[in-house]
């Protein structure tokens, strides 16, 4: 039996975060190229090629492949047998490591998490502590799946005590779509079925460590109720026409992971937890013989693919446009940005707003100017900033009007759709909102060539910096009159589907 030392727990939850953060787990890449290939919406291809293209360069380059570099969830197996050689408490070991791979200088990741979260929210700025749940196992071995879970698909997870006679398929196809596309699909569903509230939680997320086996399991055969059910809401969910990024199409989810638990008689838990574009996961296992280690996949397993902005696109220059050539671009047209822009995230947004309140001047004058929402990482080596992906958008719905009306503000860059709040705003003001790739931060930031901060930078990563962008590759989502992609997409899509593939036949 071997004796586990903190340099094994420490030095192997560092060395994988820092590997998580610019390594896509294989199967998950083979699957978005799968579904890249098979897609017939040009938006949704599109969206898959950036993501697809992202992850290669994260795998060359060694930089993360999201802005948002998550929060750290550990599932630890520890054997009733391990020996110890260790000063820290296991929890201790664990929050060092994190620490260790967040300040990695050579790939610094983001620090997102805040502490007192109902009040101060001040940010802990090492990304500690992580969530972890524990379970004593028998054997001498500690077990670890551990994951980096980003913000905006943690946000769209949903919890229902449903009904003993109620339908577990029907809730899913209720809810998939009420998410929207914050949590930047494709990528998988997890679903916790069973237990009590926590329980069912807990299941859905971790039923995401698994990697993507849906195929393997559609080749063999379902051999119980739970495997016949991701089955069927891959199916289902997929015709939902939802599509990468919410702008309708064929793959919505590349997976559906379930675990259940037995419940109480009068009970029918369900939890589920969606996994997004930035899908980071590893496993490993310690027994005593040293910290794990990682060997780094080959580039050449990643799909070689090319990106052109389409015949559609244009380019406009940030300084020069105005209102009217605003009125003229179409939604789902592409839009090579170059120019200064500026950018805020929810910090931001509040602290401007409270200000207006105030009659106060902003520090920024945000007349015809764009707004990209976004936290990025920080710069290392050459870059003039690190990884720099949109963050989700409706957050900022709720100051959007405020925004439009007293600032002049012409435009918004963010991802995924905006609420009906924030559309009837861009429709009253003529403004317009792009959307970005989430989940290809790494390449956006190659379109960024300068970055300053302008106004609070006390707020770290949400201050509000000036880039200056070249050929920034953006979809207009929301048009002037208020036409989203977001809706016009998936109905489109939806239809097209129920007619190639009547249900029956799936
Ligand atoms: S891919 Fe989207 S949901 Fe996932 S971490 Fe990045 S921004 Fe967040």
């Amino acid at each position: 039996m071997g004796t586990i030392q903190q340099s094994h727990i420490i030095d192997s939850i560092a060395d994988s975060l820092q590997f998580m953060s610019y390594f896509h787990p294989l199967d998950f890449i083979t699957a978005v190229n799968e579904a890249y290939e098979r897609e017939e919406s040009k938006a949704a291809k599109s969206a898959m090629a950036q993501i697809l293209i992202n992850s290669r360069m994260c795998a060359q380059g060694r930089r993360p492949i999201c802005q948002d570099t998550g929060i750290v969830t550990v599932f630890v197996n520890v054997g009733m047998d391990v020996s110890w050689d260790c000063e820290m408490p296991l929890t201790d070991m664990i929050n060092e490591g994190v620490r260790r791979a967040y300040t990695h200088p050579d790939n610094v990741l983001r620090a997102s998490i805040l502490a007192d979260p109902a009040g101060a929210r001040k940010n802990t700025g090492d990304n500690t502590p992580a969530v972890i749940h524990y379970d004593i196992v028998p054997g001498d071995k500690v077990e670890v799946f551990i994951a980096a879970k980003g913000g905006g698909s943690e946000n769209k997870a949903k919890l229902a005590m449903l009904n003993p006679s109620d339908s577990i398929v029907d809730w899913v196809l209720e809810t998939v779509p009420k998410m929207g596309a914050g949590w930047c699909p494709p990528g998988m569903l997890g679903i916790g079925i069973g237990g009590t509230a926590e329980k069912a939680a807990v299941l859905a997320k971790k039923s995401l460590m698994d990697p993507v086996d849906i195929h393997e399991l559609r080749k063999r055969g379902p051999k119980n109720r739970v495997e016949e059910l991701r089955l069927e809401l891959m199916d289902k969910v997929n015709r939902l026409g939802i599509g990468a990024q919410g702008l309708g199409g064929l793959t919505t989810v590349l997976d559906v992971k379930i675990l259940d638990y037995p419940t109480h008689a009068a009970s029918k838990p369900v939890a589920m937890i969606p996994n997004c574009a930035a899908t980071r996961h590893v496993h490993f296992v310690l027994d005593g013989s040293g910290a794990a280690t990682f060997s780094p996949p080959s580039i050449d397993d990643w799909p070689e693919i090319t990106w052109d902005p389409g015949a559609d696109a244009i380019r406009v220059d940030l300084e020069t446009v105005t209102a009217a050539d605003i009125k003229t671009w179409e939604p789902g047209q592409t839009i090579l940005l170059s120019g200064k822009l500026l950018t805020g995230r929810d910090a931001a947004h509040k602290r401007m707003t409270e200000m207006l309140d105030r009659g106060e001047t902003l520090p920024v004058d945000l007349k015809g100017r764009f707004i990209y929402y976004v936290g990025p990482v920080k710069p290392v080596r050459e870059e003039a900033v690190g990884p720099a992906g949109p963050t989700t958008s409706t957050r900022m719905d709720k100051f959007t009007r405020q925004m439009l009306a007293e600032t002049g503000l012409a435009g918004m860059v963010g991802k995924a759709e905006r609420g009906d709040v924030a559309i009837d705003a861009i429709k009253e003001f003529g403004a317009v909102y792009l959307m970005a790739v989430g989940g290809a931060a790494y390449l956006v930031s190659k379109a960024i060539k300068k970055s300053r901060v302008v106004a609070f930078e006390e707020l770290g990563m949400e201050a509000i910096y000036e880039f200056e962008v070249e050929d920034m590759p953006v979809t207009v989502a929301v048009d002037s009159q208020g036409v989203s992609v977001h809706n016009t997409g998936p109905a489109q899509w939806k239809q097209v589907i129920e007619l190639k593939v009547p249900e029956k036949t799936t």
